[in-house]
């Protein structure tokens, strides 16, 4: 599976505000180059966090993108997917939409009446025990034949699955701001690694966008570190 995860964040490493609420940090020319990214994968990855701080629709904004996936008998828009091992999704949030399919990753305590609540609205997969595992979520995606997988957050998710060493790619906009904080959320937050459990990356390219800089890098080392994802 070909994993990339994509992200926007200030000029001081931080995805959101301290109150966790979503800030604009790049511009319409990002905007438009992240729904190309989105309609050319089969799914597109958050964390319940997202879920639950944004809101998100996660579905292709340009008409003419959908109708080009359309094209290629592909669905309109990609699979939505979000890791939520509780099966918290409010049953009114965006990403359950009519707009596409949604797969909830869950752990055993989404089978709850909560997980029953949701199976009407989306496709529960059970990964792992008291959170998801993310290789065994993959394996399963995998098994529902999807092969691209671009993930737009946020910071938690995002650490684990360089932990669990599942990241090919990350793209990175850096955009005109400080918004500062210790415990405003940071592109990989988590536990952190260790020193020599460190993800290396090689710089792929370097372009400007908007007010910013979009950075895109290759993951170096897929070895797993072992700091538990
Ligand atoms: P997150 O990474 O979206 O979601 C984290 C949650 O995912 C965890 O608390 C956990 O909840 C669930 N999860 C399930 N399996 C997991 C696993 N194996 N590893 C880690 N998490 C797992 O949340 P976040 O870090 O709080 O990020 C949300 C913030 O990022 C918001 O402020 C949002 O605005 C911002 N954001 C910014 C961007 C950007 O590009 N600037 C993009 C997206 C989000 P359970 O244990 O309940 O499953």
């Amino acid at each position: 599976m070909e994993v990339v995860v994509n992200a926007a964040m200030s000029a001081d490493g931080k995805l959101s505000s301290l109150a966790r609420r979503q800030i604009p940090i790049s511009g319409p020319a990002d905007f438009d180059r992240v729904d190309r990214l989105r309609a050319s994968v089969d799914a597109v990855l958050v964390g319940i966090g997202t879920i639950l701080a944004d809101d998100p629709r996660l579905t292709v904004k340009d008409a003419d993108l959908r109708a080009r996936r359309v094209e290629q008998e592909r669905s309109s828009n990609p699979t939505r997917v979000v890791a939520d091992s509780r099966a918290r999704t409010p049953t009114d949030a965006a990403v359950l939409d009519d707009a596409a399919e949604t797969i909830l990753l869950v752990a055993d305590r989404g089978e709850s009446a909560r997980g029953d609540e949701l199976a009407d609205h989306a496709e529960l997969i059970n990964a792992g025990e008291n959170r998801v595992d993310l290789r065994d979520g993959f394996e399963a995606l995998g098994a529902c034949g999807i092969e691209t997988v671009l993930v737009e957050g946020g910071g938690e998710l995002i650490f684990s699955l360089f932990a669990a060493g599942l990241v090919d790619r990350l793209m990175t906009f850096i955009g005109p701001l400080v918004i500062g904080g210790r415990d405003a959320p940071t592109l990989a937050d988590g536990a952190g690694f260790r020193e020599g459990e460190f993800v290396d990356l090689a710089l792929e390219d370097a372009e400007r966008i908007d007010e910013g800089m979009l950075l895109s890098w290759a993951v170096c080392d897929g070895a797993e570190g072992s700091t538990s994802p």
